[in-house]
């Protein structure tokens, strides 16, 4: 079963009433397969309809039309609350501007998401310890953010992403904020994760970025027009 399987999806964004309505075609017919273990960039010119794509894989929206399916499951019809819930159990977020908790270490940014899982404290602990080792940042774990580098942040962001061991790992621009040696260490933990047999799917305008990726899927005026499959 793909991780994502999108058949046909259109977004239309209205605004307005009446005869002043306006319509967007964020998105128009996309076909997209992801199948579990694979990395890949999406690419697209500005206003190509990333940002939409990605909110959709990431059930911060849903199509107007069309049918997309998360782990075989199709969200059409789901309330918001039921999107909330798959979304904290199967997609970890990364961005571009990290957004840790500045008062909180290391660890305890990563130990947040665990909070709502009700699970006990030590063992949240535990967990973001052992994620965090996971990326490298086991030296760290009692570090505020400002006191990591870039790169370091943005790892303690990626282990965050992953302590609740989502199905897919969204990252949207996630070396924008940072110099190339960071970026450099960023993308090698992609690599990594790959290896490991974590599915990643980044968006980058930077084509030496989309490279490192296993397959490039290209987004125009709405429409994938390559890398659409596996
Ligand atoms: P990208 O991320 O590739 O820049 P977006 O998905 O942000 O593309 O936008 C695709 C198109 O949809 C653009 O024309 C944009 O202006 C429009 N759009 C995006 N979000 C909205 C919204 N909330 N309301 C109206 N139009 C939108
Ligand atoms: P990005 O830098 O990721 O391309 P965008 O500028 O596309 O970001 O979008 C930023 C936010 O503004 C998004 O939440 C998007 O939905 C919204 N947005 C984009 N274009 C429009 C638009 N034409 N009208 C209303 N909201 C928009």
């Amino acid at each position: 079963v793909p991780v994502v399987e999108m058949q046909g999806v259109t977004k239309v964004y209205r605004s307005g009433s009446g005869a002043r309505t306006v319509e967007v075609r964020a998105l128009a017919g996309v076909d997209l397969t992801i199948q579990k273990g694979e990395f890949v960039a999406l690419m697209g010119p500005s206003g190509s309809g990333k940002s939409t794509l990605m909110h959709i894989i990431g059930l911060l929206d849903t199509p107007t039309e069309g049918e997309y399916r998360l782990g075989g499951n199709s969200v059409r019809g789901l309330s918001e609350a039921q999107l909330a819930r798959i979304r904290n159990r199967r997609i970890g977020f990364v961005f571009q501007a990290f957004f840790l908790l500045p008062r909180l270490t290391a660890l305890q940014n990563v130990a947040l998401p665990l909070v709502y899982r009700g699970l006990p404290p030590a063992l949240r602990l535990e967990r973001a310890r052992r994620t965090l080792e996971a990326v490298g940042l086991g030296d760290r774990l009692d570090h505020l953010p400002a006191e990591l580098s870039g790169g370091q942040k943005q790892r303690v962001a990626i282990a965050r992403a992953l302590v609740q061991e989502p199905d897919l790992l969204l990252a949207d621009e996630p070396t924008g904020n940072l110099d190339s040696r960071s970026s450099e260490e960023i993308l090698a933990l992609f690599e990594s994760l790959h290896q490991q047999g974590k599915t990643i799917l980044m968006v980058t305008h930077e084509p030496d970025v989309a490279a490192r990726a296993q397959r490039i899927v290209r987004l125009r005026d709405g429409r994938v027009v390559e890398g659409g499959r596996p």
